[in-house]
């Protein structure tokens, strides 16, 4: 094989003497993992892996149903009220103001972050806990989300970059409860997509080869993060993962969302929903997900479209941020669940559902 893809972990120690041992000197072992794209790094001390708890209490279900109910009477997506509450694109843009399909609508945001930055409700119900996340809502969502993104190629063709987004709950940075996915991009790719079209470019010059391909390629031969496959989506977690519970889905035959078909949004809908299942498993209730695009109509081959979900901190009364100096400003990620046991919960449940 002539993949140059290289999973480097790098070992340290740490030594201090433990007041919890007696004041005995105690080594402690790290494991450092650097993504093999961006080199990106992320922590691990196995010392940690049993004490998820001191980090991610459980959520508090009293206080999410009365947040909710608190929320709902005001909400701008439940009911009809998205008609007289959101606002609507020029004709030029979408013809009809706002795109539809079945429960989802997509408007524009009133206080957009980038040139293009639209909001699209996700399903009819104000709050849906992990694992009632639907197929069918998800779907609905993300056609309504790459049918705006056909529109804007056409109505603005110097916006070549956007991505498809979303929070889910306070925690994890929604303003609001309603499940709502956002589509944002403009004329240049934000740092993240930037830096990974750059990379993703500079691998395939160096190898003559699609790195997302490639990873693909040596993490089944592996195994020990691949997932499973919906549709035309490859699922696996990832080496050095850059949030808690990270999940990547890779669209090995799409290089941007201009090719994508209803069939990989069948199957993007299906992994997503199986991943929050996965997450409900794991005591999880909050999430972020980004899909990433090559640039529109570019048919660069050295990138290739992918979701990448992660959880963030639950919803309990004062809850502290799982995002510290750590992640924010050193740019380290820490790993509570390795890659490979994360993906091996995971197999289970998109294993246990594959007959349904
Ligand atoms: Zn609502």
């Amino acid at each position: 094989m002539t993949i140059k893809i290289r999973l480097e972990k790098h070992f340290q120690e740490s030594t201090f003497h433990n007041p919890m041992l007696g004041n005995a000197l105690d080594t402690q072992q790290l494991e450092i993992r650097r993504d093999p794209l961006t080199g990106c790094q992320s922590v691990f001390n196995p010392r940690l892996e049993d004490k998820v708890a001191l980090f991610f209490s459980p959520s508090d279900p009293a206080l999410i149903e009365r947040l909710a109910r608190e929320s709902e009477s005001r909400c701008f997506l439940c009911g009809d009220r998205w008609k007289q509450m959101t606002p609507t694109y020029p004709a030029e843009v979408i013809p009809q103001g706002r795109i539809e399909v079945g429960q989802a609508v997509l408007f524009p945001n009133l206080f957009p972050v980038s040139q293009v930055h639209a909001v699209t409700r996700v399903g009819a119900s104000h709050y849906l806990p992990l694992k009632e996340f639907d197929v069918n809502s998800v779907r609905e969502a993300l056609h309504a989300s790459l049918a705006f993104v056909k529109s804007i190629s056409s109505a603005m063709a110097t916006v070549r970059f956007l991505s498809i987004n979303g929070n889910y709950l306070g925690p994890a940075g929604a303003s609001i409860a309603h499940p709502h996915f956002q589509i944002v991009g403009g004329d240049q790719p934000f740092t993240y997509l930037e830096h990974i079209l750059e990379r993703s470019k500079k691998y395939s010059g160096e190898n003559g080869s699609c790195y997302w391909i490639n990873l693909l390629e040596i993490e089944k031969e592996t195994g020990d993060r691949f997932i499973g496959e919906t549709g035309g989506v490859e699922w696996i977690t990832a080496f050095s993962p850059q949030g808690t519970n990270e999940v990547l889905g890779i669209l090995g035959q799409k290089r941007d969302f201009l090719e994508m078909s209803e069939e990989d949004m069948e199957g993007l809908s299906e992994g997503f929903c199986k991943v929050l299942k996965g997450y409900d498993l794991l005591g999880m209730s909050t999430f972020n997900f980004s899909v990433y695009s090559g640039p529109l109509a570019s048919q660069d081959d050295s990138f290739r479209c992918y979701v990448r979900i992660i959880s963030r901190q639950n919803v309990y009364e004062n809850y502290r941020t799982d995002d510290y100096f750590l992640q924010k400003l050193l740019r380290n990620e820490l790993i509570l669940t390795t890659p490979e046991s994360l993906a091996s919960t995971m197999r289970k449940v998109f294993s246990a559902e594959k007959h349904d």
